[in-house]
């Protein structure tokens, strides 16, 4: 499509988060994308058109269409798109000890590649260029994560199962390993870290070491954290702590953490995490519809915490769009401190980009301005839940349908163009998301 020639992307109205901590929007604005880097963002078209060179460059009119990074997805578990509508109406524990967990015993690696390709290309069609992954066989997810060109960052469990009940054990070779195949595919576009999944799934001697593993392979982790008010309980009851002071003893924020939920931190709780290096994702459609609760995001804002924004799977959530998320979030957060000053738009669209990407490790991703990654989105304004636009900032955050997401750029290259997939084979992904969903509810493959 652009055949590896500079872009320019010519009057477009320019939506990033600043330097400043807020939102920019620019109106009549150019964009100069040269091999994976944005080179020039702003107003002057003869300094943008100087940049592209004097060879050929491949040019999109804008016409006042928006231009906006890529979405960050801080939180999720791809190929959980299996189950989409497979779980519902379930509390947290029903829905993971009774319905998941007998469905993820007879996953196969084929399975998790045919989800992970159906949720990728979910989440291309609605603006997300960059996702964390926590899930089994994740080497074939980066496989899917390589072939369609999106961001990823993926967990290793880094530990196996013994035939005795219970037995685990630690190993330091497969996240060895899986660190050496991130880091040498996708071109700095796939990030490994480890997953430790949650307080009360693991034996406690386990925790120390997978932390331990993470800090000697020097990467992060990825967990979920205090998503459950039976989680508190049960974890006040086993260690006589509430998660998050458990977690610290065990050393699991020794290296940055990607900490999802979060919805029951007490104040000093707060402070003990902002004191580390950890970034809470806020999950608002799962943790609702699990009846898990309203996470405090503003008081995790205020108490210096970054926050991002995920959907977690498709099992809980069901779908894997963040234009939903955001709208969610502001929406709850408003309403449940009886504020509709609180979470503005511009804070929500922060966490959807740039605050997720840095946590993800890409820290060059999530803005639009000079030297960043050329990992942006374009929003067709055409597009009935855009009209009439109004303001821009709000039109992204509480208007806008994902269905007017036209376009998506991952590094330079073109992951969708005008709605259509141009690194996946949509019907062929359909087909085998559809064969591999019989398969884990029960059915035979047909
Ligand atoms: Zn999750």
């Amino acid at each position: 499509m652009d055949n590896g020639l500079p872009i320019l992307f010519r009057s477009y109205t320019v939506v990033t988060p600043d330097a400043a901590a807020g939102v920019a929007v620019t109106e009549e604005a150019h964009v100069a994308v040269v091999g994976n880097r944005i080179e020039y963002v702003g107003t002057d078209l003869a300094a943008a058109t100087q940049i592209l060179g004097s060879g050929p460059h491949v040019e999109y009119a804008g016409r006042g269409k928006l231009l906006l990074p890529a979405f960050a997805n801080a939180h999720g578990h791809t190929a959980m798109v299996l189950m989409r509508n497979a779980a519902d109406d379930l509390n947290l524990h029903d829905w993971l000890f009774q319905v998941i967990f007998p469905m993820e015993k007879r996953l196969r690696r084929q399975d998790v590649y045919n989800g992970s390709l159906l949720g990728i290309a979910q989440m291309i069609r609605s603006g997300t260029g960059a996702c964390a992954d926590m899930y089994f066989h994740s080497d074939v997810t980066v496989e899917a994560a390589v072939t369609a060109g999106i961001r990823m960052n993926l967990c290793s469990e880094g530990k196996v199962s013994g035939p005795e009940p219970g037995s685990i054990t630690v190993r330091p070779d497969m996240l060895e390993d899986f660190v050496r195949l991130c880091k040498s595919t996708g071109e700095g576009r796939i990030q490994p870290s480890l997953e430790i999944h949650s307080v009360y799934l693991y034996d406690e001697a386990l925790y120390p070491a997978l932390a331990e593993m993470a800090k000697a392979a020097g990467i992060s982790i990825q967990t979920h954290l205090a998503e459950t008010r039976k989680e508190v309980e049960d974890c006040v009851a086993r260690y006589g702590r509430r998660p998050v002071e458990q977690m610290e003893r065990f050393g699991i924020f020794e290296v940055p953490c990607l900490a999802a939920h979060a919805v029951y931190l007490d104040a000093q709780e707060m402070e003990l995490l902002s004191a580390k290096d950890v970034t809470l994702v806020h999950n608002p459609s799962s943790n609702m519809k699990l009846g898990s609760g309203v996470a405090p995001v503003c008081a995790q804002l205020a108490s210096g915490i970054p926050v991002a924004l995920g959907t977690d799977g498709a099992a809980s959530n069901n779908t894997l769009d963040i234009y939903r998320e955001m709208r969610l979030a502001a929406f709850l957060a408003k309403g449940n401190a009886l504020d509709a000053s609180a979470l503005p738009a511009a804070t929500v669209l922060r966490m959807a980009t740039d605050t997720g990407m840095k946590a993800m490790g890409f820290a060059d991703s999530g803005r639009i301005e000079a030297g960043a990654k050329a990992d942006l989105q374009i929003l067709d304004t055409g597009d009935l839940s855009l009209c009439p636009l109004g303001d821009p900032l709000s039109a992204i955050v509480y208007s806008a349908d994902s269905c007017a997401v036209e376009s998506l750029m991952v590094d330079g290259r073109m992951l969708m163009h005008k709605r259509e997939l141009l690194t996946l084979d949509e019907e062929r992904i359909r087909y085998e998301a559809a064969r591999s969903a019989r398969y884990i509810t029960g059915g035979t493959e047909s």
